[in-house]
């Protein structure tokens, strides 16, 4: 999976034609998870993330708000950048596809494709939906409607260019079916497989009809194709051709990515570093949507969640561990306010935040504030102490095949291990009858325990991680207040 030693991992970039969802959140949360934990494993990473900031929907939201494409484009990634900032997101860097940086790197791959041959000039007829930025056969419809917007499409014409996507479909199935790893999950990869099995079309990569965005090198009346032009930041983002960075990263080890935009990223995305002659990424990993309410969130209840309020209200690690927890790595799940709250309670503030502060609470009681040396060969026969000693070892094998929610439910049975061993142990009775050595064992315990857990969900929530940290200092702890205060729940339904 990795160059060497090195890691580098991609979200999707975001089309910020308005505010960030939960879903946008969702995606960085886990592309963070991947490269906090590989960092932990001494893998140098890059990690790239960004806005997709051309074509006609963004030059049609920004001329309705009455301002300029690139003003429109510059105030809603701020938020982005926003939303990055409030979920603790540890991007390297943040690539705008406006910037010169990734203008310069999409026109060169332009021209060298285009110089090869592979992106010739002809007459294009057929139906285009402006909220897909794509052509459309009449039987891809419904009544006259995209399938994906339920919206009327155009009739258009024009001269355009088109990419000779056909030349690499064959080198493209060999490809994904010589790498097991390359599509994840294995049922998106029999999707992509089953659907190479029809011919593919050319690929008309330039637009005639609107002007916000990159030029073609070679007809400055037309710009390129909004995906042709987005798909390319992977490698603009990373320096490509010359800087040191995209030698030492290139190819990246995973693009992380929606459900609804596998085909751009194993197939088209493919098919032009071919034809550019750049190697193809290791793999591409496909998560699921999440829903709102079981349905798909649409702009009008997408603004009802969102998710920098969320961070903001709930906490950033609460809603991070939320996300990770809830929702299996691959299928879609669900988002409520209702469950998020639950789990807080429950999770949060009762399993981890609960064994945090009765560890302090009794270190403080019975051993002035410092964890007491132990000599014991009983610790095996302890199951908090055993599930502890193997809990790094159980993680990583979780999340080395992307079972997040899993790793998170392994950390838990180490919690609630410890929080039964004070019911078993009763240590206020062993105070009592001075069973002090007794007591000395069952506080190590406790305290092994949350270090090991510490240890692991520093990837998952890295400001709890180091709260943690605070509170166990070596030698004195210092006790602060509970990690997360429990939520008034009467009014959930
Ligand atoms: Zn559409």
């Amino acid at each position: 999976m990795e160059k060497e030693n090195r890691f580098y991992i991609t979200t999707a970039i975001d089309y910020p034609s308005g505010k960030p969802h939960i879903g946008h959140a969702y995606e960085k949360i886990i592309a963070d998870v991947i490269a906090r934990w590989q960092r932990k494993r001494s893998r140098e990473v890059f990690f790239l993330t960004g806005t997709d900031e051309h074509g006609q929907k963004i030059e049609r939201y920004a001329a309705n708000a009455d301002k300029s494409p690139q003003e429109f484009a510059n105030e809603m990634t701020e938020k982005f950048l926003d939303l990055c900032q409030v979920l603790n997101v540890s991007n390297d860097d943040f690539i705008r596809t406006t910037q010169k940086r990734h203008i310069d790197v999409a026109q060169t791959i332009f021209k060298k494709v285009f110089d090869k041959g592979d992106i010739y000039k002809d007459t294009y007829k057929g139906f285009y939906c402006v909220d897909c930025e794509s052509f459309y056969l009449e039987r891809d419809l419904t009544d006259g409607n995209c399938l994906v917007h339920g919206k009327k499409v155009d009739w258009m014409e024009e001269e355009g260019y088109f990419f000779r996507m056909s030349k690499y479909q064959q080198k493209i199935l060999d490809h994904i079916k010589a790498n097991d790893d390359f599509i994840w999950p294995e049922s998106r990869r029999n999707e992509v497989i089953s659907r190479l099995q029809e011919p593919l079309r050319d690929l008309n990569v330039s637009r005639s009809n609107f002007t916000w965005g990159i030029p073609l090198p070679n007809d400055k009346g037309q710009v390129i194709y909004v995906w042709f032009d987005a798909l390319i930041n992977y490698v603009s983002g990373a320096g490509y051709p010359d800087s040191e960075r995209f030698k030492r990263f290139w190819p990246a080890a995973v693009h992380l990515v929606g459900k609804d935009i596998l085909w751009f990223h194993t197939v088209v995305w493919p098919a032009i570093l071919m034809a550019a002659d750049i190697e193809l990424p290791q793999s591409v990993c496909v998560h699921g949507f999440i829903n709102l309410k079981g349905e798909k969130i649409s702009k009008s209840t997408g603004s009802m969640v969102d998710p920098i309020e969320l961070a903001k209200k709930y906490g950033t690690d609460s809603l991070r561990y939320f996300l990770m927890r809830e929702i299996s790595f691959g299928e879609d799940g669900n988002f409520s306010e209702d469950a998020l709250i639950r789990r807080i309670n429950s999770d949060l503030a009762n399993d981890l935040g609960n064994l945090v502060h009765r560890t302090l609470t009794m270190i403080e009681k019975y051993f002035q504030g410092s964890v007491p040396e132990i000599k014991t060969d009983k610790l095996k026969c302890i199951k908090a102490y055993v599930l502890a000693a193997g809990l790094t070892e159980a993680v990583d094998k979780e999340i080395s095949v992307y079972n997040f929610s899993q790793a998170l439910a392994k950390i838990w049975e180490a919690i609630n291990a410890a929080n039964k061993l004070v019911e078993e142990t009763k240590p206020w009775n062993l105070s009592k009858e001075g069973k002090i050595d007794e007591l000395g064992v069952f506080i190590f315990v406790m305290s092994y325990v949350i270090d090991k857990v510490r240890e692991n969900i520093d990837c998952f929530m890295p400001q709890t991680a180091v709260k943690i940290v605070q509170q166990f200092q070596p030698g004195k702890i210092k006790k602060d207040k509970p990690l997360f205060p429990r939520i008034q729940d009467d009014k959930l339904n």
